[in-house]
């Protein structure tokens, strides 16, 4: 669409919907011609194909309350009357909008002719470029155990595409401003073929970006862009495992032209601990206690990861491998509330024994003689 037919279209007679018609009214009698006029439902006939492309074109800009301002100005400024020669009828038209924006005389006096107030006019959204979504940005992080299981928040150091500073994204030197791209009249793309479902490519002139900056920024080229580090805090939360991948929504890199940013995912590793392991929401350790200990019961103390020791009631008679359980003191969960620490008993043996404690336990043993430890075993044996 060329910014003539912008001006000399009248879609609202295209609709048959009155000036002051709203969104609403005019969404039901867009439907209602959509389905008359649809393509499929009038095999071949090119009349209604070109009746039902009208109607989308109208429907376009008059369902966006930004585009109809746009529009309904255009037309109060240039196109009900003042551009027409002063014709009463509207058949009057004799202006050349092409010589207009090449600057030619009819313009005005160089460069400040209506060519520029055209360009301001669409340049503040009647024929927009679309805002494009910022891409998503990966990065890794590592935290200490502790933070894993606590959470935290860490300092992420991110390179990512940014709008150059210097010229605010436009990629226009200072100064100047990018003009809209005539070629796609902004759109930054260009249709091929015919009809209604025509096809559209990126325009080759403005690459697809729908301005053009005649007078490159010098810090980035004319592109726009630029490499920017930024450090952002982020928060992980409680309860990450080690390889998870964490979505935080609108971190990612800027959009362009007002469009949403991207996502940044982080994946997490998580360090060992020398004592601690990990189950889930559950914290592992693994606690020596002596023989004397298991078997006779007592109370034995375990240290927790970021508070203090907890006592845990160790039965007599307590088998080795066995595992008691203390409530809360393990990793931090969604809810806030936290898992519990599970405590393995290891029974120890000394390595080397000596004095008291060898005579002990050569009485101990005598005590027991009459016990085998082997006796469930063969009789299990044997029974199979
Ligand atoms: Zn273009
Ligand atoms: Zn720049």
């Amino acid at each position: 669409m060329s910014t003539k037919d912008y001006v000399e279209k009248d879609y609202y007679k295209v609709l048959g919907v009155p000036k002051d018609a709203t969104t609403a009214e005019i969404k039901k009698t867009y439907r209602k011609l959509a389905r008359e006029f649809h393509p499929d439902a009038n095999k071949g006939d090119t009349k209604a194909e070109d009746r039902f492309k009208d109607i989308s074109e109208a429907y376009d800009v008059l369902s966006d309350d930004k585009r109809r301002k746009e529009y309904d100005e255009a037309r109060s400024l240039f196109g009900a009357g003042g551009m027409r020669g002063g014709g009463t009828n509207g058949a009057g038209y004799n202006f050349d909008f092409g010589d207009l924006f090449n600057g030619s005389p009819a313009g005005g006096a160089g460069s400040g002719g209506i060519g520029d107030v055209f360009g301001g006019l669409f340049n503040r959204g009647g024929r927009q470029p679309q805002p494009r979504r910022g891409a998503d940005v990966e990065t890794e992080v590592t935290l200490s155990f502790e933070e894993a299981v606590d959470g935290a928040t860490v300092p992420l150091r991110m390179t990512s595409q940014a709008a150059c500073r210097t010229c605010a994204g436009t990629g226009a030197k200072a100064g100047t401003t990018p003009r809209v791209c005539p070629t796609c009249v902004g759109a930054g793309t260009v249709s091929r073929g015919q009809g209604a479902f025509a096809l559209s490519d990126p325009c080759r002139d403005c690459k697809g970006r729908g301005m053009i900056v005649d007078d490159p920024c010098t810090d980035c080229h004319g592109s726009g862009r630029a490499t920017s580090a930024r450090t952002m805090q982020v928060r992980i939360p409680a309860g990450v495992q080690d390889a998870q991948r964490i979505r935080l929504k609108a971190k990612g890199a800027q959009g362009e032209r007002g469009g949403q940013p991207g996502d940044l995912y982080v994946t997490v590793h998580v360090d060992t601990h020398p004592v601690f392991g990990r189950k889930g929401d559950n914290l592992t350790v693994t606690v020596p206690v002596s023989f004397p200990e298991a078997a006779l019961g007592g109370t034995i103390e375990v240290p927790t990861l970021n508070g203090p020791a907890v006592k845990l009631r160790l039965p007599a008679g307590s088998a080795n491998g066995l595992t008691l359980r203390a409530r809360g003191k393990g990793a931090t969960r969604k809810d806030g509330t936290r898992g519990d620490l599970l405590v393995t008993v290891e029974v120890t043996v000394p390595q080397e024994t000596t004095g008291e404690a060898l005579t002990a336990l050569e009485q101990y043993r005598e005590a027991t003689a009459s016990q085998d430890p082997r006796a469930d075993l063969f009789r299990a044996a044997e029974g199979a």
